[in-house]
């Protein structure tokens, strides 16, 4: 299929640019720039005999796999020089044929859309779009991705007005000042400072299920077998199933806290480093830190305050009602009486209490503003500058709302990006996944 000569060719051409920095910086040469990189490896690969096929597929993705290589380059250098804040960014690695997600990009010389609803790339034609949503405006640039089940994914980064967008998700006067508080659990997914418990939905939990024996499956086959490679497809086939139902899972919940509340706070479960623990299997299943990310995100998008709170607070063994701190407690305590005030605590809503009440007080320091948490539903920011529900929009810790770039999904859209700007996900085929 032509579309799976682009991706192959956009492959080698990016690994060919990744093979000559490599050898120019072992042979002590100066680094090649981006244009004589994209010249070696495309426009004078094409007129060799090994790489002529390259001149069967467009220029545009070919450019674009050598300006990815480029910008992976710059965040590992970043990443190093410290520059780029987070986990450390590992080296730029060849790609492979058996790489479970590939992706070209085309841009606007390789792309149009066309009225009758379809994608035409060019030099392949047009391609039948199976949309998610309605675009707002003409994207500039459009990436295909193949997951592992070989379905294809066309991702539209969209400009869109910001304005526009927080007008068409208001805050409810009447929740103007409802602050949450979120525990991440195990024996709920997620709950919520005003007593909400929230489980992933059943048949998300019977696919994970089914993901593990697959995955138990495959360890006790023999490498290099038939059947080993079977179950491999059968796995990763699983995994997608997995992580498309935890995504819509995670959309809709998300899209529903940060909608009906003006703030959100979350323990910042550290999952980097609970994941070395006997938790790690559970922690890693649940998908938190996705969550918590798009959590993030869509409070910067919607103009909600966001903030995680300091993973060593100890909110389970704390009293929400009058601050005692009760001890330790084993994980199969579900429900404690509080020595100090008697109040009876559910132990994971207590959790989310105290996490709203930490995030209240470390919002309210951050302002500089000495109120009790807990009591106040928006603190003032600058004073006498702003008052009111709005001007915790305007605190200085609040996340910036994204550059210009905003888009509003409907409740359960699928989204595929942290921050912006926004990327609209459109399925194309999904041709069916052999199971023999
Ligand atoms: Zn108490």
């Amino acid at each position: 299929m032509a579309l799976a000569r682009v991706f192959g060719c956009a492959r080698v051409v990016y690994n060919d640019a990744l093979a000559l920095r490599r050898h120019a910086f072992e042979a002590g040469l100066p680094r090649l720039s981006a244009s004589q990189l994209q010249r070696e490896v495309v426009t004078l690969a094409k007129l060799t005999v090994r790489r002529a096929f390259l001149a069967e597929v467009g220029v545009d993705p070919l450019i674009q796999a050598v300006r990815d290589l480029e910008g992976a380059y710059g965040n590992y250098f970043a990443s190093l020089s410290g520059k780029r804040k987070g986990p450390k960014i590992a080296e730029p690695r060849f790609k492979s044929r058996k790489d479970n997600r590939q992706a070209v990009r085309f841009t606007r010389n390789g792309f149009r859309l066309r009225g009758n609803g379809t994608l035409y790339l060019a030099k392949i034609g047009e391609v039948r779009v199976r949309w998610s949503r309605i675009l707002p405006s003409e994207p500039p640039s459009v990436t295909v991705v193949k997951d592992a089940r070989g379905r294809y994914f066309a991702s539209f980064v969209v400009e869109t007005d910001p304005a526009a967008d927080l007008g068409r998700f208001p805050l409810d006067p009447d929740r103007a000042y409802t602050e949450t508080g979120i525990d991440l659990g195990l024996t709920h997914f997620a709950v919520l400072s005003d007593g909400k418990k929230i489980d992933a939905p059943g048949f998300l939990r019977r696919a994970e299920r089914k993901l593990r024996r697959l995955q138990q499956d495959l360890a006790r086959k023999q490498k290099g077998s038939n059947n080993r490679k079977k179950a491999v497809v059968e796995v990763a086939a699983a995994h997608a199933h997995v992580a498309d139902s935890r995504r819509d899972f995670q959309h809709k919940l998300s899209t529903t806290i940060i909608r009906e509340t003006q703030a959100v706070y979350v323990e910042d479960l550290s999952v980097a480093g609970l994941g070395r623990t006997r938790l790690a299997k559970s922690v890693h299943d649940a998908g938190w830190s996705g969550f918590v990310d798009m959590l993030e995100y869509k409070a910067a998008r919607y103009g909600r305050y966001f903030a995680r709170i300091d993973r060593f607070t100890p909110t389970s063994q704390v009293c929400s009602a009058c601050g005692v701190k009760d001890g330790p407690k084993p994980l199969s305590v579900r429900q404690w009486t509080c020595a100090g005030c008697g109040a009876r605590h559910d132990r994971d809503v207590n959790a989310a209490r105290n996490v709203l009440a930490a995030g209240q007080a470390d919002r309210v320091n951050a302002c500089g503003d000495q109120v009790r948490p807990g009591l106040v539903p928006a603190p003032v920011c600058e004073a006498g500058t702003h008052r009111g529900d709005l001007s915790s929009a305007q605190c200085a810790s609040a996340p910036a709302a994204p550059n210009g770039a905003v888009g509003i999904p409907a409740l359960g859209d699928r989204e595929d990006v942290k921050g912006s700007p926004s990327v609209h996900r459109g399925t194309l085929w999904s041709p069916p996944v052999s199971r023999r």
